[in-house]
């Protein structure tokens, strides 16, 4: 190993023979001084294994067997069990095979018959050299894949948070900017309502921050509890009260129930605020509508613990995932994915933070917490605190908890009744449904709107997709991030159903990359709003869907529109519907009831589609067909014109002429042959 610029081998030699360090520093002295070796020398097994302790950098270790107090045979097994990277080499006296055997069998690197060839083991000692260089770059480039790997997980879970993040940020910038504008043009209406939506959605962002900077003092260890003392018991029951109107909102029961009226412990009134606000808030957002959340509160005497309980009759979380639940940034289900799978479950906002919160909490209050869960059944997490009572004393404050709570939980009641403008007056208005969860957003858009739209307002996808079918309203607009069904489950669905595919559908998201632009647009929106928006843009995409429903229906007004294109479900529907009527053609009784019977929908349901989709009442559409036909009749035929007006099921020929004429602009008689 001739690299004198190059740091000295460091070898450790372990031989008890007095002269041996003498005899070895003479031979390698050349080699010392110019610096490629530079060696340590022990006595036994035991001095080298403390050397190597003390200085870990050896590269090799030439060591004899027969040594007193630890001999080499040991010493190489103390080197395997502390996995040190380090080649050995054994010298052995001639003949002595069985420890040469056994220390080869022990991991030794080689061996070296005394008495000592010099050339020979300095050979041995720079090709076990070259042997540890050639392992050390192998392990430093395992090293480096494995950082890499590391890296690039990072990477990803920084951008995912950074997406889910500028979600959760958006939302309430949206309204913020949004309410200003509202409160600017219309002050007396908007002020009072405004700035009480202001705040909260300040206070929501503000939260948010605080989250992300909790996080970050927990990885830096720099998060301090405040203890007070205080009965527990009172502010937990204050906290869960805090989310009445918010679990009733989404129609589920929230209860509170504990073993134990009082139970005075210290404890950090600001920790158990996150604590169970996370958990509350996660419990409401995975329970559907009519589940029911239980908070419960018991001690046990003989541990001197607390237990919380958080029970959900929710979707459950499945065994594979529930381990990752505390991670920190971990959603179980990525709302992308879900849509892109068209899954049930659906995309629910959040940033996947609160559970690690949850857990760093728990631990800095000396807790646990655990969690169980059935897909389908519900979920429990359980946090265990240990009662201690040496903080200061705190007394409750009779209107709640001793400390205040942050503005954060509960965000307002069910805004659509209170909000819907009187209605009745507005039926010439085009009606829209707004499919939106977040009560702010929908307070927002129904300050846009109201003026322009008779308005329906669902909570959640489910919900907008069964209002659609029920009322077919002329244009929606939808959340993406949704719970139960998202915005891209709702696309799909009342775009593949033949009662609803013809009505534009506006996407409203935070998420502003093109790949869940894309995957929106390809589920069949009409049109894509990244929030925040505001109110002109909004105003002019939807006149715009307007417009477009225009041009078609002069295309089915026409009712000859076979054109060779591909044909739509529109098509297929207005073909359904004439082929229908032309089967009954002479039937004067067929009409809109028939109709509906005949294809399998509700009168109310036809008349608005056909209407959206033609501009045209049903009772007309199915007469202005009826009046096609005898017009071909008429020019194909020579049948006189009673007899055409009986084969298109009108009774009175006269007025089969009048109204033929308002269709035609001509009478009958003016496309006979
Ligand atoms: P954040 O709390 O940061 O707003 P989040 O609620 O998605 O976002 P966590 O509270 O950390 O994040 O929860 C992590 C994941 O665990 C959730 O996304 C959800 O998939 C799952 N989860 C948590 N609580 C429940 C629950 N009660 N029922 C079903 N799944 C749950
Ligand atoms: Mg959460």
């Amino acid at each position: 190993m001739n690299q004198p610029d190059t740091m000295p081998a460091r070898i450790l030699f372990v031989d008890d023979e007095p002269d041996f360090e003498k005899l070895i520093r003479l031979r390698f002295r050349k080699f010392i001084r110019n610096g490629e070796y530079e060696f340590t020398f022990a006595s036994n097994g035991q001095e080298a294994l403390e050397e190597l302790k003390r200085e870990p950098s050896f590269d090799m270790v030439v060591t004899d067997i027969q040594m007193p107090v630890m001999d080499g045979l040991a010493l190489l097994e103390e080197i395997k069990k502390a996995n040190l990277l380090l080649y050995t080499v054994v010298l052995s006296a001639y003949g002595d095979m069985d420890n040469i055997r056994q220390s080869m069998n022990q991991g030794a690197f080689d061996f070296i018959l005394k008495p000592i060839d010099f050339t020979d083991l300095k050979t041995t000692i720079d090709k076990t050299l070259r042997e540890r260089q050639v392992l050390m770059q192998a392990s430093k480039a395992e090293q480096l894949g494995e950082e890499n790997r590391q890296l690039s997980e990072l990477d990803e879970l920084k951008s995912r948070l950074f997406t889910n993040i500028s979600h959760e940020l958006r939302t309430p910038l949206t309204i913020i900017t949004g309410i200003t504008e509202q409160i600017e043009e219309s002050p007396d209406r908007w002020l009072n309502k405004g700035l009480k939506m202001i705040r909260r959605n300040g206070h929501s962002l503000l939260n948010l921050v605080n989250q992300i900077l909790d996080l970050r003092k927990l990885e830096m260890g720099k998060l301090q509890l405040h203890l007070i003392q205080s009965d527990i018991i009172q502010y937990l029951s204050y906290i869960v009260e805090s989310f009445y109107s918010l679990a009733e909102s989404n129609d589920i029961r929230l209860e509170f129930e504990s073993e134990i009226g009082s139970q005075m412990m210290d404890y950090d009134s600001d920790k158990i605020v996150r604590i169970v606000t996370n958990l509350i808030s996660n419990a409401i957002k995975f329970t559907p509508a009519g589940g029911e959340v239980a908070v419960r509160v018991n001690s046990s005497v003989q541990a001197n613990t607390l237990s919380i309980s958080v029970k959900d009759t929710g979707v459950g979380i499945a065994e594979d995932k529930l381990p990752h639940v505390f991670d920190r940034f971990y959603q179980v289900d990525d709302p992308e994915t879900n849509a892109e799978n068209g899954s049930e479950a659906s995309g629910e906002e959040g940033t996947g933070i609160g559970l690690a919160i949850v857990r760093e909490f728990v631990k800095l209050m000396d807790g646990t917490v655990k969690v169980e869960s059935q897909v389908g059944v519900g979920t429990t997490f359980e946090i265990v605190l240990p009662i201690r009572q040496q903080a200061e004393i705190v007394k409750a404050a009779s209107d709640g908890g001793p400390v205040k709570l942050p503005g954060i939980v509960a965000s307002a009641s069910r805004p659509a009744e209170l909000l819907l403008p009187a209605a009745e007056s507005s039926d010439q208005l085009p009606s829209l449904l707004l499919v939106e969860d977040n009560t702010d957003v929908v307070q927002y858009l129904v300050a846009c709107l109201e003026d322009h739209y008779q308005l329906l307002i669902a909570r959640d996808g489910q919900e907008g997709i069964d209002m659609a079918i029920e009322r077919v309203p002329d244009l929606i607009i939808s959340d993406v991030m949704m719970p139960r069904k998202g915005g891209y489950e709702l696309c799909e669905e009342l775009k593949t159903d033949e009662r609803t595919s013809h009505i534009p559908i506006v996407l409203l998201t935070a998420r502003v990359d093109d790949d869940s632009k894309l995957s929106g647009l390809k589920k069949g929106a009409d049109a894509y709003l990244p929030k925040p928006f505001n109110k002109e843009e909004l105003h002019i995409r939807l006149r715009k869907l307007l417009e477009l429903r225009l041009k078609l229906q002069e295309k089915y007004q026409s009712l000859d529109h076979e054109n060779g294109e591909e044909p739509t479900i529109e098509d297929e529907f207005i073909r359904k519907i004439r082929q229908e009527i032309e089967g009954n053609i002479d039937d004067e009784n067929f009409g809109i009831t028939e109709l509906g019977r005949a294809i399998g929908m509700s009168r109310a349901q036809i008349h608005r589609k056909v209407k959206a989709l033609t501009g045209r009442s049903t009772s007309i559409f199915i007469r202005s067909i009826r009046l096609h036909k005898a017009k071909a009749i008429l020019q194909n035929t020579d049948l006189n014109i009673s007899q055409v007006a009986y084969e298109v099921g009108f009774r009175d020929p006269k007025y089969f002429s009048r109204t033929f004429a308002e269709e035609f602009g001509q009478l009958p008689k003016a496309f006979r042959k």
